[in-house]
């Protein structure tokens, strides 16, 4: 069984509100969210982070923006939202898995904390 949370999650070993799911990409909604729509869309496959990911599959990278931007649609976020993916000790990231933060719902803050 693999230790890597997000694998779980995309193995369906732990449960979660799932708006999302193709081949690729699986999208889910945070567990603790910062703004009124906040969801985290993952890849299926396992890469650390945005630097892993981008480059040994920049395609998969781009897809994984794409489906931000889809579940942004779906969601009904005309008026805008923030895609965020937290990067290393610091840039806030806790899970290893590399995950896109969609948020929106509320006009967004700059400069982040
Ligand atoms: P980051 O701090 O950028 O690595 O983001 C990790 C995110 O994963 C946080 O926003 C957590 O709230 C979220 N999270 C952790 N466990 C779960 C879970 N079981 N289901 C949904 N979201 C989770």
């Amino acid at each position: 069984m693999s230790q890597c949370l997000f694998c779980r999650i995309v193995a369906g070993e732990i449960p979660v509100d799932e708006v999302m799911r193709t081949d690729e990409v699986v999208a889910f909604r945070d567990i603790a969210p910062q703004a009124p729509v906040h969801v985290l869309v993952i890849p299926a496959k396992h890469y650390a982070d945005a630097l892993a990911i981008s480059s040994s599959d920049p395609q998969l990278a781009g897809n994984l923006i794409k489906a931000a931007t889809d579940v942004a649609t779906a969601e009904g976020l005309a008026g805008g939202y923030r895609i965020v993916l937290n990067t290393g000790a610091d840039g806030g990231q806790t899970v290893q898995h590399v995950h896109a933060h969609l948020l929106g719902g509320r006009a967004m803050k700059w400069p982040p904390g």
